[in-house]
Order: structure tokens, then C-alpha cells, then sequence
């Protein structure tokens, strides 16, 4: 099946497992996967070790002027890169989630991000995640998806996550964090998190991911009229 040169644009709230489905659909069509989330968790990283946020969330109007020596990249395994270091196990820790938020919600943080994506995204073939990419950084993808799972299912994928890593997470501190950015996301006033009109929903509370590429494989085969 040869799929045209098509965005897929694929936004939802934390944790609905939109990396995981991403990445597979990525690899399925032979496009590029382009992960929003880990700009902002680089962001977040840096800014935490420049000391440019506070513990109270307060950030540094200086990261602004700081961001112009930040380069992130994605590794040929789709690991994230300050530069030369990888720092993908650095950004997905709780000590990162628990800022990245509110450094999202920095008008130019945001500008920062999308200026990344545009970059990483003009060769086309891509499929991006994130919480925005359908309403504001790319309005114009061809197929938008806005994935939502209950709030519980959420924080116990992404706490068995972080267990198999080895980390020692409290379920009940997880799924904190996880409604803390579903508020803060959906609240803020720089490109807030809501469903585009043009969007297909997807609960997948009770899919597999074998339905998951099922149900996108039917979606984009009726769009395009292919067999
Ligand atoms: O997708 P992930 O959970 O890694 O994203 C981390 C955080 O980055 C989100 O909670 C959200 O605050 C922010 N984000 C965003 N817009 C995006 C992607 C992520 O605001 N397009």
C-alpha cells in the first residue's frame, strides 16, 4: 500500500499512549516520527539545569536568550539529543514531567518548538504527536486524530512504564501529575490543548494496538481511495 505524502497530525492528552501508536504508525507507512513532547521535555531540562525555572514553577525570562544555544535532535532510534548527549532517559523522569507543563505554557517556548518541527518536518512524511499539532502547528494535516483513554487507564500505563524502567513510581503521584497536565494543558492561554473540529477521535481505553493500526489503516485507505 503506498501511502502519498501525507502529515499525520495525532494530539490527546498525557499518556493516551500516542508515542507508542505514533512510532507504529510511523513505521508502517515508512514516515518519520516527530515526538512534540520530547522538544518540550528538552526545553524543561535545560531550563532546570541552567536554573531557570524555581521550584514554584516560576521560569527566568533569560531562557528565552538561552534557547538560541539549545539544539535537540531525535537519534536514528528516535532517542532524544542535546547536541552531542543523549537525554532521553533525563527528560522522561518525574522530575522533568512535573515542570514541563508550565515551561509549555511559555508563549515562546512554544514558538522555539514549532519553528523545531517546521524544520524536522519539510522533507514531508511525517507523523507527529503531541498536544497541538492539529490546531496550531500544522492546522492543515491531512489526517488528524485526538486520542483520549480515563485518566486512570493513563496513570497506570505510564506507571508499569516507569516501574519496568526500573524507577520506583507511587500510582497515586502519577496519576496526579497526569490530571495536574491535563488541567494545565487544557487551560493555558498559548495554544491550549482541545480536539480540532477536522479531528477523528480515538478511546483507546479498550484497544489493542493492533486495532489502533487497523482502524488509521481504514481511515487514511477511505480518505485516499486506497485498496
Ligand atoms: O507528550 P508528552 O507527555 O511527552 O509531553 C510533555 C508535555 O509537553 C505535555 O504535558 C504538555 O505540557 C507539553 N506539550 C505541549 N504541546 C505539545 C506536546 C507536548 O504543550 N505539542
Amino acid at each position: 500500500m503506498r501511502i502519498p505524502d501525507i502529515t499525520i497530525a495525532i494530539d490527546g492528552f498525557s499518556s493516551t499512549g500516542k508515542s507508542s501508536f505514533a512510532k507504529l504508525v510511523a513505521r508502517k507507512f515508512g514516515f518519520q516520527y516527530l515526538d512534540s513532547g520530547a522538544l518540550y521535555r528538552a526545553v524543561t531540562l535545560f531550563a532546570q539545569e541552567r536554573g531557570l525555572i524555581s521550584a514554584d514553577n516560576a521560569v527566568d525570562p533569560g531562557l528565552r536568550a538561552a534557547l538560541d544555544s539549545l539544539e535537540v535532535g531525535f537519534g536514528p532510534d528516535g532517542r532524544t539529543f542535546s547536541g552531542e548527549r543523549c537525554i532521553e532517559d533525563e527528560i522522561r523522569s518525574m522530575k522533568v514531567s512535573s515542570q514541563v507543563s508550565p515551561i509549555a505554557a511559555v508563549p515562546y517556548v512554544r514558538e522555539w518548538v514549532d519553528a523545531c518541527l517546521h524544520r524536522m518536518a519539510a522533507g514531508g512524511r511525517v507523523v507527529m504527536d503531541g498536544r497541538d499539532i492539529g490546531t496550531a502547528v500544522f492546522p492543515d494535516a491531512e489526517i488528524k486524530v485526538f486520542m483520549t483513554a480515563s485518566p486512570e487507564v493513563r496513570a497506570r500505563r505510564r506507571f508499569d512504564e516507569l516501574a519496568a524502567k526500573g524507577g520506583n513510581p507511587v500510582y497515586e503521584e502519577v496519576l496526579a501529575n497526569i490530571q495536574q497536565r491535563d488541567y494545565i494543558d487544557s487551560h493555558r492561554e498559548a495554544s491550549p490543548l482541545r480536539r480540532a473540529d477536522d479531528a477523528f477521535g480515538l478511546d483507546n481505553s479498550d484497544m489493542t494496538m493492533e486495532e489502533e493500526l487497523a482502524w488509521i489503516t481504514g481511515l487514511v485507505q477511505g480518505k485516499f481511495g486506497i485498496l
